[in-house]
């Protein structure tokens, strides 16, 4: 079996503490560029898929994050901007950034 991606989550996963903080003041942990590298030394492409329903609120723009993790070097980026009450088909754990990214990459 060949592993074509790998969906990351951001916060608690690659750094932070498991809640919103805004990009210019996130942390990656010690060992998550060095992790993401080894996908990438393994031809997997890398993938952000993030709810971050802050955004809708106007505490930081979809902008700001794709510049996070682009700096992280993520092949690309999915995030959910929705609030909780928008019912987007977005927000994890429904699957629309997953098929977003299915039609994007093939
Ligand atoms: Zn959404």
């Amino acid at each position: 079996m060949n592993i074509e991606a790998v969906f990351v989550d951001r916060d608690g996963t690659i750094g932070g503490t498991g809640h919103f903080i805004h990009p210019k003041d996130f942390s990656p942990y010690s060992f998550s560029r060095a992790a993401l590298q080894i996908l990438k030394d393994n031809n997997i492409k890398t993938f952000a898929c993030t709810n971050q329903h802050r955004i809708s609120r106007g505490e930081a723009t979809l902008d700001d994050f794709y510049k996070e993790f682009q700096s992280y070097e993520f092949d690309d980026a999915f995030i959910c901007p929705h609030s909780l009450d928008d019912d987007c088909n977005c927000h994890k754990p429904k699957p629309g950034m997953l098929f977003e990214a299915s039609k994007k990459y093939k």
